[in-house]
């Protein structure tokens, strides 16, 4: 049984930023998809805003918008959108993206994706809505669809997927690191394209990179008996030490990475350095919490808060029992952690897009979470790109003036918060 694991669940918001935002990588990863969301005006407006889409650009995704005519139909009617994406685009699947209203209205989703689905272009329903899903968790769903499509692979077949989307370098990088220790290597899923899915079967050894993908982990142990990792996700040079050496366990191998682990830790030395002893405060959203607060706290930052959306104590657990002692939250209530930002004053807040900029107009210094998921943080390659976005913070604020009580910055800003706030930073 993994450790039970101490956190408190409070009363906030669950899903902190609408699922559909998944999009704006996998689109990009899977190159010969097309991400269809069945929505409204107002996930049209999201997805624009977030991904900034120029209209000038031919993005692999759409929104086919709700009108008020779908409203009295048994479905809503999307045959001629289908016909229309495969004809311009030519993709070799098609997902078919649920959002708030049409599962409020009980769009019989799967049969609505069967009924346009053809063996040469399949349509796969992907639950992603902003009621259910924290936007990190819709890629979970995305590759529950793949599931099916990846070949069957006979038990001898003893080899490595990784699960999780990365970008090519990050990619590469983990695939030079399992030829360097003698690991067999099945692919990746997602994969690049959709005809390459890695064979997965009960010799599959599934390797997750990304903490956000508890449940097609579990799916893939169920459905195809492969055996999912529990390690560290590779994430800094302790992530990344204990993630291979677990691995190449699994493969009979007795690997010793400390050295390489050491020769990390001194390449950002300039990092750490600044990051030692201060106060980190993690608020977010985005499902790397644990990681990111396992990372911080061995480079020598303390962490006063780490608050993620929703912990998952098997998929978890070996993060989770390298955080013995700090306070650990699942799904914060947002109040509570202003009053103690107010009352700790830590030196960085990690949070949300929405809640960055108000803090930071407070005198806190804050970074957006949202950019760790958009960010090449994996792996040995990634380690000088995650630790700078959290020193990046820290630097660029010592540079800006003070803001002050400078009413100009204050006017309007998180209306609620001044009284519990103070603007103590310079
Ligand atoms: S799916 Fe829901 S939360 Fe997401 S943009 Fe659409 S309406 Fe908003």
């Amino acid at each position: 049984m993994p450790p039970k694991a101490q956190f408190t669940r409070e009363d906030g918001i669950y899903h902190s930023f609408c699922g559909l935002v998944s999009v704006g990588w996998l689109y990009q990863k899977i190159k010969d998809s097309f991400f269809l969301i069945l929505g409204t005006h107002t996930c049209a407006h999201l997805l624009q805003n977030t991904m900034g889409v120029m209209i000038f650009a031919r993005p692999r995704f759409a929104i086919s918008l709700l009108e008020e005519a779908d409203l009295s139909s048994a479905q809503p009617a999307i045959a001629d959108q289908i016909a229309e994406i495969t004809r311009e685009h030519h993709p070799s699947v098609i997902f078919l993206l649920s959002s708030c209203t049409p599962e409020v209205m009980k769009v019989e989703f799967e049969g609505l994706a069967q009924s346009v689905s053809t063996p040469e272009v399949p349509v796969l329903f992907v639950p992603a809505s902003g009621l259910d899903f924290t936007f990190s968790q819709s890629e979970d769903s995305v590759l529950q669809a793949l599931i099916p499509f990846c070949p069957e692979a006979p038990p001898d077949d003893k080899r490595v997927v990784f699960l999780g989307s990365v970008n090519d370098a990050i990619a590469d990088d983990f695939l030079f690191e399992a030829s360097r220790l003698g690991i067999p290597v099945a692919g990746f899923l997602p994969a690049n394209h959709f005809h390459e899915l890695p064979p997965i079967g009960p010799g599959t050894i599934i390797a997750p990179l990304q903490p956000f993908l508890a449940k097609v982990a579990n799916q893939l142990t169920n459905d195809r008996g492969a055996t999912v990792m529990s390690s560290l996700f590779p994430f800094g040079p302790d992530g990344c030490r204990a993630f291979w050496e677990d691995l190449a366990a699994h493969f009979d191998l007795k690997v010793d990475l400390s050295e390489r682990e050491a020769a990390s830790w001194a390449r950002i030395k300039e990092h750490t350095d600044l990051l030692k002893g201060k106060k980190v405060f993690l608020s977010a959203d985005t499902l790397l919490e644990l990681p990111l607060a396992r990372f911080i706290r061995a480079a020598g930052a303390e962490v006063l808060e780490c608050s993620t959306p929703y912990i998952n104590r098997r998929f978890h657990a070996r993060e989770l029992a390298l955080l013995d002692g700090v306070r650990l939250v699942e799904q914060a209530n947002f109040e509570r952690q202003l009053r103690s930002i107010a009352e700790e004053q830590p030196d960085l807040v990690i949070s949300n897009i929405i809640t960055a900029n108000p803090l930071i107009g407070h005198g806190v210094v804050a970074k957006w979470g949202t950019e760790f998921i958009f960010s090449p943080i994996h792996g040995w390659a990634g380690v000088n790109t995650l630790v700078s976005l959290f020193t990046r913070a820290l630097r660029r604020h010592a540079r800006l003036d003070p803001l002050g009580n400078d009413p100009v910055w204050m006017a309007g800003v998180m209306p609620g918060a001044p009284e519990i706030i103070p603007l103590t930073r310079g």
